[in-house]
């Protein structure tokens, strides 16, 4: 019997506010030494009251228009209690039964083909504190306590582990183009949790879930999920059924491992939180910040594709990164500018190419790289008015970035320019001709693709500065005048 997965991912993005959720207390901690941004009311220490911060609540808006859900008219705060050392006040403030935003989807792209996982909702509440282990003792660092967190649950949508990659990959996108959220994962500012369970193929109902935990990284997420819907079929295929429970992804070893079952889930016992007053959301705010959002990855896309006739798999490409997407635009632009003009598809080559190629060579994201799109666009100049040829432009991008120098003095300082003249070309043709007899006999044979490396011969020789375009005729004259001869 076939087996497919269902998968349904609950992602943790903690904001980018400049304090926490309800008190003053600087939200940007990651670099302070313990408990050095923490108040009473994070403390969660008797008598202090959480006040709303505006602006997470304006970021978990954003955040549901991105992903084209609705906005509640009225939203309440609710108590999720539980016991634990990270957790101060023995309750993390959430919202239970009226989320801030519902309703949504989000578009991936699978083969070519859109395909929409539903968002069933988008909540905002507060990060717990930190526990370290040190020589065998627990340490809490509380000042992550009360940075605002919002929670984006999907629907059961999601098909593959690669389904849940580009899901995630999106999202991270979308909030990074809001700038709602670093998206960070690795430092904890984007956090997945993953329910999966499977069914035999045909059959309309869904599976017993499991919900898979501690994964760090998205490759954990993809190496987490293929291996519990391996153990699921494995055990079905054994005649056994799935049991309902909690697992950990232990990456060392690369297997999940249980966790707690559904007995011993967590009662939260949810109720209204009673220090602060249900939340009105008028709609003229929303309006307001509709208006005000971004250009979004697959608007952006869809104009690249429209007003520079590029594939939908350069712009999906491009539109990935946001610094990239600008750093692109500002390329583009100057490359109207240019005399003669550079066109956005050449721009799109070069940086799909050669510059994707630096950048996954060197680990370092567009901004590391630092190479201007005005550096690129200079050295296109110096290719489109005949300066360089194509390959020698390669060179001078490296060069750009080792030394930091403009791409026209390195063309100087280097003697880079490209070898036009026919005169002088024409004596090197003849030498590499006079040099390599056999090849052009072979060639007058009748084995013509023999130019093509006498081509190598020639350029070579010009440490790759000869003008290909002329050398090339230069050889077929030269060839076939032997021919005559
Ligand atoms: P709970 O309330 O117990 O956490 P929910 O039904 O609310 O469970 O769903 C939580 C997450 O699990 C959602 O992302 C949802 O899409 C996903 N989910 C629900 N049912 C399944 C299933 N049978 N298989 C995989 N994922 C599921
Ligand atoms: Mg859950
Ligand atoms: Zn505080």
């Amino acid at each position: 019997m076939e087996y497919e997965a269902i998968i349904g991912l609950e992602v943790h993005v903690q904001l980018l506010t400049r304090s926490k959720m309800f008190c003053g207390c600087d939200a940007n901690y990651q670099d302070a030494p313990p408990n050095t941004h923490v108040c009473p009311v994070c403390l969660g220490l008797p008598g202090s009251l959480p006040v709303i911060n505006k602006r997470a609540v304006e970021y978990t808006i954003m955040t549901g228009l991105a992903l084209n859900c609705q906005i509640a008219p009225v939203t309440k705060w609710d108590r999720k209690n539980y016991h634990y050392p990270d957790l101060p006040k023995d309750y993390q403030i959430s919202q239970y039964d009226l989320p801030l935003t519902f309703a949504g989807h989000l578009t991936i792209d699978v083969e070519g083909r859109p395909k929409r996982i539903g968002i069933r909702r988008v909540h905002l509440e507060e990060d717990t504190g930190r526990l370290y282990h040190v020589d065998g003792r627990a340490l809490v660092d509380y000042n992550r306590s009360g940075v605002p967190l919002i929670e984006i649950v999907s629907e059961p949508d999601i098909r593959s582990p690669e389904e849940a990659r580009l899901y995630l990959q999106k999202l991270r996108t979308i909030v990074r183009y809001l700038g709602v959220s670093s998206g960070d994962m690795e430092a904890g500012a984007l956090r997945v949790d993953a329910n999966v369970s499977v069914r035999p193929v045909g059959q309309e109902t869904f599976g017993t879930q499991v919900e898979v935990k501690n994964m760090n990284s998205f490759r954990s997420v993809k190496l987490a999920l293929e291996y519990e819907i391996e153990r699921q079929i494995g055990v079905l295929r054994a005649g056994g059924t799935v049991v309902r429970e909690t697992r950990g992804w232990v990456e060392s070893e690369g297997r999940t491992v249980s966790q707690r079952s559904k007995e011993e889930a967590h009662d939260y016992r949810y109720f209204p939180e009673p220090d602060l007053p249900p939340l009105e959301i008028m709609p003229a705010w929303v309006d307001a910040l509709r208006r005000a959002l971004p250009e979004l990855p697959d608007e952006k896309a869809a104009r690249y594709q429209r007003e520079y006739g590029l594939s939908a798999y350069d712009a999906g490409l491009i539109v990935a990164d946001r610094l990239v997407a600008e750093w692109y635009e500002a390329a583009v632009a100057l490359g109207a500018k240019a005399q003669p003009p550079i066109s956005p598809k050449t721009v799109t080559n070069w940086l799909t190419g050669e510059v994707f190629r630096l950048m996954r060579e060197r680990g370092q994201d567009i901004q590391a790289l630092s190479l201007s799109p005005a550096a690129l666009v200079e050295v296109l100049g110096l290719v489109a008015n005949g300066t360089i040829n194509n390959n020698v432009a390669k060179h001078v991008v490296r060069d750009v970035i080792e030394s930091g120098k403009a791409p026209t003095q390195i063309v100087e300082e280097r003697g880079l320019r490209q070898i036009s003249d026919e005169a002088q070309l024409a004596q090197i043709v003849a030498q590499v001709l006079d040099q390599h007899p056999d090849e052009v006999q072979a060639y007058l044979n009748g084995r013509e693709q023999v130019a093509k490396w006498l081509m190598g011969q020639v350029m070579r020789a010009t440490r790759s500065k000869a003008n290909p375009q002329v050398v090339m005729a230069l050889l077929i004259q030269h060839l076939e005048a032997r021919r005559s001869s």
